[in-house]
């Protein structure tokens, strides 16, 4: 099943999603619905929170790219999975910077700085716990999903002058886009 992906200003997003007691299939249901909705929307990262669910739990899958033949290239996603519950970044260092994207912004990109390197621990979707030490664009993602689950985005992490910027921008698209849904009603009504 696909999931409907919450979008800012949705003030879900700011939900500080709960820690998960016990895995049981539903979250097993969750973590494979969000997983098919990332790779439809695009995305290499999901958080629960973006989906309306306040459980810290998110999925990964930083795709693989390789060249081919004729020296273009092509991503492969599947092979690099990851289903997180109770993600705790427990060390970090080093700093880096990268142009994030994400699906509850849509059309902004902006350059974060976060740490470059981390390790962290989790349990898989069996409920084992698990330890990963993540580098380069994983890394990075991690620290971008776990934000989502303490109700922060990464436009949160921009400079002031930048962030009100972004903020006022989308808030007048989602103002505008609420307007021409309201004038589709109205002329469906006088119809
Ligand atoms: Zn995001």
């Amino acid at each position: 099943m696909l999931l409907n992906i919450l979008k800012y200003p949705d003030p879900f997003l700011k939900t500080k999603a709960k820690t998960v007691d016990v895995v049981t299939d539903e979250l097993r249901e969750l973590l494979d619905n969000m997983l098919k909705t990332m790779y439809v929307e695009g995305g290499i990262g999901l958080a629960a929170t973006q989906v309306g669910v306040a459980k810290r739990v998110v999925v990964l899958d930083i795709p693989i790219t390789t060249e081919d033949e004729y020296g273009d290239e092509q991503s492969e996603q599947g092979k690099n999975v990851l289903k997180l519950v109770n993600p705790v970044i427990t060390d970090e260092s080093g700093e880096t910077t990268y142009e994030e994207g994400c699906l509850s912004v849509p059309g902004v990109r902006a350059d974060v700085k976060r740490s470059a390197e981390l390790r962290l621990q989790a349990m898989d979707e069996d409920g084992k716990d698990v330890e990963i030490h993540a580098t380069g664009l994983l890394a990075i993602a991690i620290q971008h999903e776990v934000d989502h689950l303490n109700g922060v985005l990464f436009i949160d992490r921009l400079g002031l002058v930048k962030r009100d910027l972004i903020k006022r921008r989308l808030k007048k698209a989602a103002a505008a886009k609420a307007e021409d849904i309201a004038d589709a009603k109205a002329e469906k009504a006088v119809l």
